[in-house]
């Protein structure tokens, strides 16, 4: 397979088309078999559920060449879960789970020509995701729906160097105690979006969002979850029943304990203890783990003595570890590695 003549290392994160894309349509209470297309446009009803209730949600994973020169994506099977949880929620049909992961084989295999090679650190993001197609104007679900799987090549998330970013407390909320901050819903970003524009205006990079009930404990940022690191090495990350459940924070998790036999807490966490926190990361799909080095509180700053040059160390063998695992340097645990071709 010849690949296609991208200059890798200098993507960055942003749509690119590629060729294939796979759609399933949801009608009279059952999914069609699906067809991988050509056609990257999307064609439905001017009152579409989407369209005016924001009847949608998605998933988002990466297919990459391995060491060993293999194509693979990392734990497809809790992508496809998390989004039959969402979808749950938002009174969507499931998709079922053998499907799910087979649509997302199928379609990095039909654009295996935009899999950077190994080695690059450019990957082929996937973005699997769902709505309502059919008309609706009395508020209720949708009664036709669409699945569709695009791919998209995305350059290194760290160009040189994984920079330690400075976030800041945010004074918006992001979910409420019994709301949808846990499903991966496209209206938890819609609503965030004034607030990320309102902190890279302020020279931020991210928003740490409180608990909405209280403003006490740390949740999540907008996109990613929390691990932090005490002074005596061990990993504590939020837990509430109001954060996605990030899969890269659960392997982590895994990691921790079984690869590097650190002690793992997942706990409430009040933002007073956040001070006396050795380091402190974003973890997602995209960066793996982002390490913060700076948070701002109102102006009071909280500085992490892993400071501002580099990953805390515990973070680096963390983020070494499971890129390891994900690349092939190390053996995986069982069920994690898909191998598409
Ligand atoms: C997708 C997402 C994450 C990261 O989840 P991964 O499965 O690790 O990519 C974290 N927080 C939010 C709000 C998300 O939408």
């Amino acid at each position: 397979m010849e690949k296609k003549d991208i200059d890798w290392s200098n993507l960055g994160f942003g749509y690119i088309k590629t060729d294939k894309r796979f759609v399933s349509n949801f009608k009279d209470g059952a999914w069609d078999d699906g067809i991988m297309t050509e056609d990257a446009t999307v064609s439905i009803s001017e009152c579409a559920g989407v369209l005016q209730y924001a009847q949608t949600c998605f998933e988002g994973l990466k297919a990459y060449t391995t060491k060993q020169g293999k194509i693979v994506c990392f734990r497809p099977d809790l992508n496809a879960q998390r989004m039959i949880d969402t979808c749950k929620r938002l009174e969507m049909p499931v998709f079922p789970e053998e499907r799910f992961v087979e649509a997302v084989v199928e379609t990095v295999k039909a654009n295996a020509a935009y899999v950077p090679p190994y080695g690059s650190g450019a990957t082929l993001y996937i973005r699997p995701y769902m709505f309502g197609s059919s008309a609706v104007i009395g508020v209720s679900p949708a009664e036709e729906y669409q699945f569709r799987v695009f791919t998209t090549p995305v350059g290194p998330y760290f160009k040189g160097g994984a920079k330690p970013i400075t976030i800041r407390v945010s004074d918006f909320d992001r979910a409420a105690p019994h709301g949808t901050g846990h499903i991966k819903a496209g209206l938890n970003y819609a609503m965030s979006l004034y607030a990320i524009v309102d902190a890279h205006n302020q020279g931020f990079a991210e928003n740490m969002y409180l608990d909405a009930a209280t403003h006490t404990k740390v949740e999540e940022t907008g996109g990613a979850n929390f691990i932090f690191i005490t002074k005596d090495g061990k990993l504590v990350t939020p837990k509430s029943n109001s954060i996605l459940p990030s899969i890269t924070r659960r392997s982590l998790m895994q990691v921790a304990k079984d690869y590097l036999g650190i002690e793992v807490e997942e706990r409430e966490v009040f933002f007073d203890e956040v001070k006396d926190f050795a380091e402190c990361g974003l973890c997602g799909t995209a960066a793996v783990i982002s390490p913060v080095g700076k948070i701002n509180d109102h102006g009071k700053e909280i500085c992490f003595p892993s400071g501002m040059d580099e990953m805390g160390p515990i973070t680096k063998k963390l983020y070494d570890t499971l890129t390891g695992i994900q690349m092939g340097h190390m053996d995986a645990p069982e069920g994690w590695i898909k191998e598409i071709m």
